[in-house]
């Protein structure tokens, strides 16, 4: 069940360029409450000072490093400023400080001269803000591109190489799950690298917050959401797509509620839903086992306890209702997968 891009997944250093590049905003969008960076205090000279500070936490961490240059839309920057940033990118990839570049950027501006001023620079990876693959939903969210967008600009990446995520929202205005499956499903044909999945939440400032305040918009419940990202991962499980986050990173103005108005935000969204899927392994198990004892121990991999037990302890509760149980026993077994769990044979029974 766990999903990881790679074993060894990079040290980031995440560089936010809110907005820039970017031809308008989208009616969900709001990068400045997301990524706590205000809109013009973003210059070469900043990026490589955080860059420079970043590597100081790093310590003694031996995963690659790699510079990233998120929310905003990357390659829509005048040509002039994407060679400072990847300029400065550069001298820490030569000093071998930085071992990659990558960035995000909408599909309608990857083209052959965009990717003509990348080429000779350290950039391994690009994320593409897909969103939605059905163009009823991209025209209603005032995306600007079309999902024939994201095929084109996946196929001039494929033929040049590039590592590829595919970035897509959840709940998004004329949105339901069939929509969002024929989205996963666009996407699990184009074979990325790997996927984020984000629910929609209602940013203050944004237009969403807008439609939201005059009844136009309601956004999906967090049950819901989670119910439907779980089927999501499941998908692209299958397809063999690492699935490397699901819901926003969670950030001070997240959590306190100053930049959410409505929505399914939870700081441990992704959390909830591997809890999810242990729940129904579990309850599958367990019901063709017929369990019926007083106790029962469950083992998973040590790094999957948190995940077994649910937020709260809310999956033991719920095993323990479903099955009768006085105990319900969940212990660590390095031996085991971190997607794999197994139920014991009972440790007593009541006669
Ligand atoms: S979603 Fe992407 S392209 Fe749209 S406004 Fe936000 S950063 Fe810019």
């Amino acid at each position: 069940m766990n999903n990881t891009a790679s074993t060894r997944r990079p040290f980031i250093i995440p560089i936010f360029l809110p907005h820039a590049g970017c031809p308008h905003q989208c009616v969900f969008c709001n990068q400045t409450s997301i990524t706590g960076v205000g809109r013009d205090t973003v210059s070469p000279e900043k990026v490589e000072q955080q860059i420079h500070e970043f590597l100081k936490y790093k310590g003694n961490d031996r995963r690659p490093v790699q510079v990233a240059f998120y929310g905003g839309n990357f390659l829509g920057l005048e040509k002039e400023y994407i060679e400072r940033l990847l300029d400065i990118s550069t001298k820490f990839v030569n000093n071998k400080e930085i071992d990659a570049i990558r960035f995000s950027t909408r599909p309608d501006t990857i083209d052959h001269d965009r990717i003509e001023i990348i080429k000779t620079y350290a950039v391994t990876t690009v994320e593409i803000g897909v969103q939605s693959m059905d163009d009823r939903v991209l025209a209603t969210v005032k995306r600007g591109h079309s999902a024939s967008d994201t095929q084109r600009a996946v196929a001039l990446l494929k033929d040049r190489h590039y590592q590829i995520g595919l970035q897509m929202m959840v709940g998004l205005p004329e949105e339901d799950e069939a929509s969002s499956l024929f989205t996963a499903d666009r996407i699990g044909e184009l074979e990325p690298d790997f996927v984020r999945i984000y629910p929609t939440i209602v940013l203050k400032n944004s237009l969403l917050a807008r439609w939201h305040e005059n009844g136009m918009y309601r956004p999906w419940s967090l049950e819901r959401s989670v119910a439907h990202v779980k089927t999501l991962y499941l998908f692209f499980k299958k397809k063999n797509v690492p699935v490397i986050r699901m819901g926003l990173q969670a950030s001070e103005d997240l959590d306190s509620g100053a930049a959410v108005l409505a929505g399914p935000y939870h700081p441990a969204f992704g959390h909830m839903v591997h809890s999810e899927i242990f729940l129904d392994i579990a309850t599958k198990i367990m019901a063709h086992k017929s369990v019926s004892h007083d106790t029962v121990t469950i083992k998973v991999h040590p790094k999957s306890i948190s995940k077994m037990r649910g937020m709260k302890n809310s999956n033991v509760e719920t095993l323990k209702r479903r099955f009768r149980l006085q105990t319900l026993k969940i212990l660590p077994d390095a031996t085991l997968a971190e997607d794999q769990l197994t139920v014991l044979e009972p440790i007593s029974k009541t006669i």
